[in-house]
């Protein structure tokens, strides 16, 4: 695979599809600069080689076409600062004032380009529009968007196409590494934890890492499927009917393969969807008829965390309960004290995006893990094996 790290950027102009799909609070500050501080290795490299960056990215969900509250220049003060150089802005991403200011850019200087997705024809994977943002006049196409690298859209793999030199960044690179290091050469015990609301959305990472791992935990929503599978009372919880024989299934390959498939034991149940609602704490399979499992109850977080202390590589995807309610976050925060532990310990801890990846992150374990990803979607999709989009056209 091509990367940045082996090119001379000196005197190159680079088109970098970057992620600043960054969270904005109602005064249009960044309310969480994760994404921003990710890209930063990637945009120096070009730079302190003498190299200058067009930055393409996409903000939100705008509708139809531009809506200030999605535009890009909310966040040029912020690069500007972190890169240390006046980020210049075209409020066009393709047009004649992006090609003027492409041409014009000089070594060192970085241009950020606007919304992407303010052209339907972004997420179409136009090739027209594609080709449009590969006539501004870069030499080098840099992709560094892995949150995106699941889609084929104009500016993560259609554009690809329109250049002879193509490679991933810093981002990109790292994340496709980790993730072949823990499916391919884990040091065992290998531990996976699902979570979160479906199996039926994790399927074939599930049956994937049933080759994997020796140690494969279920919490969360999708546990009560398993639980009602094996005759389990689940009363008003998640559960996916048509998924039983499925859920049955898998325990039944897990037990082949020699894989520890490991439920919940106690559930701490509402009996309201809310943080105000009454609880309860039951056995596994003893949820009364009126109400639900928002949690993993104490015995099962003490038992999850003893597992995870005890693995040398571990993968984390999905929440253990309703944790955006505070009194339903208690097991997805234990799990988080455990991954953390562990890593202490030596164990390498890839955290899949997400809900698990903000329960790492507001407690303050950013840096405790080994690796948190920065795409949820693309990680799962590049785990069940599936080509990745924006990795096969750097590739083809
Ligand atoms: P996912 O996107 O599949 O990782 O699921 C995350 C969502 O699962 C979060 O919004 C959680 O609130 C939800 N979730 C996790 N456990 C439960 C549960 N026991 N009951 C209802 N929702 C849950």
């Amino acid at each position: 695979m091509n990367t940045v790290d082996k090119y001379n950027f000196a005197g190159k102009k680079a088109i970098v599809r970057v992620d600043l799909n960054v969270p904005l609070d109602g005064s249009f500050n960044i309310s969480d600069e994760t994404r921003i501080k990710a890209i930063i290795p990637t945009v120096k490299k070009i730079l302190s080689d003498g190299g200058s960056a067009i930055l393409m990215s996409h903000l939100g969900r705008p509708k139809n076409g531009p809506e200030t509250k999605f535009s890009l220049k909310h966040i040029v003060s912020k690069l500007s600062e972190v890169f240390g150089v006046n980020v210049k802005f075209a409020n066009d991403c393709i047009g004649q004032e992006a090609k003027d200011l492409t041409s014009n850019l000089q070594a060192g200087e970085v241009l950020l380009l606007e919304n992407l997705r303010f052209h339907k024809e972004e997420k179409e994977g136009d090739i027209g529009f594609a080709k449009k943002l590969a006539d501004l006049g870069a030499d080098v196409y840099v992709n560094d968007a892995f949150g995106t690298a699941h889609r084929a859209h104009a500016s993560t793999s259609v554009i690809a196409q329109f250049f002879t030199e193509k490679m991933t960044g810093y981002v990109m690179t790292a994340e496709l590494e980790t993730a072949d290091k823990v499916l391919n050469h884990p040091i065992r015990p290998f531990t996976a934890i699902m979570g979160g609301a479906k199996i039926s959305d994790k399927i074939l990472i599930i049956e994937q890492l049933l080759d994997k791992v020796d140690n494969l935990i279920i919490g969360g929503g999708m546990s009560y499927t398993f639980v009602k599978a094996l005759g389990g009372e689940i009363g008003q919880s998640l559960c996916e009917n048509d998924k039983l024989d499925y859920a049955l299934e898998i325990m039944e390959k897990a037990k082949e393969k020699g894989v520890n498939l490991i439920l919940p034991d106690d559930t701490l149940c509402g009996n309201d969807f809310s943080n105000d609602s009454d609880t309860l704490l039951v056995k596994r399979g003893h949820i009364p008829a009126e109400w639900e499992g928002m949690d993993i109850g104490p015995e099962t977080r003490k038992s999850f965390a003893e597992i995870i202390k005890a693995s040398k590589t571990i993968i984390w995807n999905g929440p253990m309960g309703v944790s955006e309610f505070s009194k339903f976050a208690q097991g997805t925060i234990d799990i988080a004290y455990a991954v953390k532990d562990a890593t202490k310990n030596g164990a390498f801890s890839l955290i899949g995006g997400g809900d698990s990846a903000a329960a790492v992150n507001n407690l303050g374990f950013g840096d405790d893990v080994s690796y948190i990803s920065t795409g949820g979607g693309a990680l799962l999709e590049y785990m069940e094996g599936k080509t990745l989009p924006g990795v096969a056209a750097i590739q083809a």
